[in-house]
């Protein structure tokens, strides 16, 4: 089962991807993750990702491309992911669909988390606060100026997704606003018909 999951920074894709983890075993390939983890060792692609991430702005398609490519050949991924931060524009959107084509897969179905923008600042602040009560460490850019950016580089960059994966008739829209329980009884009525089809 191979599934990306679409939404808004905020919109619950984490928790959804980790649900969908434990479920049906299949890994979370979270290029967000991948690109911290990557920081945090200071690789080569960590130091050039670096100041990219901490202004809540995009990585080059080139690195995150790559990444992605080079995880999905793991032998955890043989039987599906979920992806979580990835494709992020259109130009990813279709070097995923020829980087899958080139391993002779494809993606099952495409879920987008709709959610109302307004109420996302909210939950931000309300995920920093928890965090930081428990005594967890708060992401770089969990502040109100990065989220900011980061959301208009999803209603810019990737908000277009859905028309591309609408064109191919892979998108599914589930509302993200609904109660998380909710939220994910839908996506697994999704995965159910996309797995019947398989
Ligand atoms: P996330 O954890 O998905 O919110 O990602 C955190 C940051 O990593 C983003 O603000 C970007 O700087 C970078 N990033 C993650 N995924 C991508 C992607 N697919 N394309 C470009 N940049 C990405």
């Amino acid at each position: 089962m191979r599934l990306i999951l679409l939404g808004p920074p905020g919109a619950g894709k984490g928790t959804q991807a980790q649900r969908l983890v434990d479920r049906h075993g299949i890994p979370q390939l979270s290029t967000g993750d991948m690109l911290r983890a990557a920081v945090k060792a200071g690789t080569e692609v960590g130091k050039r990702a670096k100041e990219v991430m901490d202004a809540g702005q995009l990585v080059s398609d080139e690195i995150v491309n790559q990444i992605v490519s080079d995880r999905i050949d793991e032998p955890d991924a043989a039987k599906g992911f979920i992806l979580d931060g990835y494709p992020r524009t259109v130009p990813q959107a279709e070097a995923l669909t020829r980087i899958l084509a080139g391993k002779g897969q494809e993606l099952d179905a495409v879920i987008e988390l709709k959610v109302d923008e307004s109420a996302l600042l909210k939950r931000m602040e309300r995920r920093v606060a928890e965090t930081l009560a428990s005594g967890g460490q708060v992401r770089a850019d969990d502040n109100p100026e990065s989220f900011k950016k980061r959301l208009n580089e999803y209603r810019e960059k990737t908000a277009p997704l859905s028309a591309y994966y609408a064109g191919t008739g892979q998108l599914k829209t589930v509302d993200g606003m609904a109660d998380i329980d909710v939220v994910t009884a839908e996506i697994e009525q999704i995965v159910a018909a996309a797995a019947d089809k398989m």
